[in-house]
């Protein structure tokens, strides 16, 4: 496999990596905006040259051309527009290397922190899967897989559900009706129903964004959305940055490069080295998440026990060949 970073071709440190992807280049990441109004990216056609002052996303007070304003319900509009757009010329996939995974779980913490998620609702599952009596058991995380054919999209009656032309499957959660139709179609198991409220605190002025579906809204259904609106800041998703081993890569098929933060690497390379593959690729439902086999496993699938709570240790009690 061939390490851009190592081998200088591409100069590469990550955050090179991710400025030539140039994923988010002239977005603004509307979400915790204070106020009602917000920056709009778009060119006014007529400007009458009055400047306000604004509190711009990361806390900076700003002056800004009036003209390039909106009032609150045109944010939450303009929002659900780009999130149904999507980020132009991107094609992002994930790539999970499961012989490096221990089940240390802080890519499922760093999710539902991420996401304002209570503690029983995980956007990423780690199973313990054995494939056969004669073969080891590994730990296997299971984020959204961002199907290019998404079942869960044809059956949504309300088209709550939807995916972008760079891949990304999103649910704008005000629109979603709560149905499940979704969370049947899903032969994976991705989505998980809101019973309740999550009653969490908001930042002042959150304006609800399907690139974050924060908050959660209680009767309707929730999934990993590739962190959509870390892309669109120029970061990798949470799970990524969070995995103490580099077991998850991220990227952009276009590119034919993925990075777990540490390394960054030729896609289809990684794939032909390490016979990279996707889940139940027999659906036919063209996952965006590959997953490199767990041979070699570098820790026995015991130490992902260790310090584990009792409560997820009993979910793997009766682990054994599918
Ligand atoms: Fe939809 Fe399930 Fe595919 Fe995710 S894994 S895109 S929820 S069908």
């Amino acid at each position: 496999m061939k390490d851009l970073k190592n081998n200088g071709e591409e100069g590469s440190s990550r955050r090179r990596f991710l400025k030539r992807l140039g994923i988010g280049v002239g977005a603004v990441s509307l979400a915790g905006v204070a106020g009602t109004a917000i920056i709009s990216g778009k060119e006014a056609k007529a400007r009458s040259g009055k400047k306000v002052k604004l509190l711009s996303p990361d806390g900076k007070l700003v002056e800004v051309d009036q003209d390039d304003i909106k009032p609150a319900k045109e944010i939450v509009a303009a929002l659900k527009d780009e999130a149904r757009k999507g980020l132009p010329d991107r094609k992002f996939a994930m790539v999970i290397d499961l012989a490096k995974c221990k089940n240390a779980r802080k890519c499922v913490e760093a999710c539902q922190e991420g996401h304002m998620l209570p503690k029983d609702h995980e956007w990423m599952k780690l199973y313990l899967l054995q494939d056969d009596i004669h073969t080891a058991k590994y730990w296997f995380p299971r984020p959204c897989f961002h199907c290019d054919k998404p079942m869960c999209v044809s059956v949504c009656p309300v088209g709550a559900t939807f995916k972008r032309a760079d891949g990304i499957v999103l649910i704008d959660n005000q629109r979603c009706i709560g149905c499940k139709f979704c969370m049947t179609g899903c032969p994976y198991s991705a989505r998980v129903f809101n019973w309740e409220d999550p009653k969490v605190k908001l930042p002042p002025g959150h304006v609800y964004d399907p690139e974050t579906n924060i908050p959660a809204v209680e009767g309707t259904v929730g999934k990993c959305i590739f962190c959509a609106d870390n892309l669109r800041r120029n970061e990798l998703p949470r799970c990524v940055t969070a995995c103490p081993m580099g077991v998850i890569y991220f990227g952009d098929l276009l590119e034919d490069t993925v990075t777990n933060g540490n390394e960054t690497v030729r896609f289809s390379q990684l794939m032909t080295d390490r016979a990279g593959y996707r889940y139940r690729e027999e659906l036919g439902t063209l996952p965006s998440v590959y997953y490199l086999p767990p041979a070699q496993r570098m820790f026995p699938v015991e130490r992902g026990l260790e310090g584990t709570d009792e409560s997820i240790k009993g979910r793997y009690k009766k682990a054994g060949p599918r």
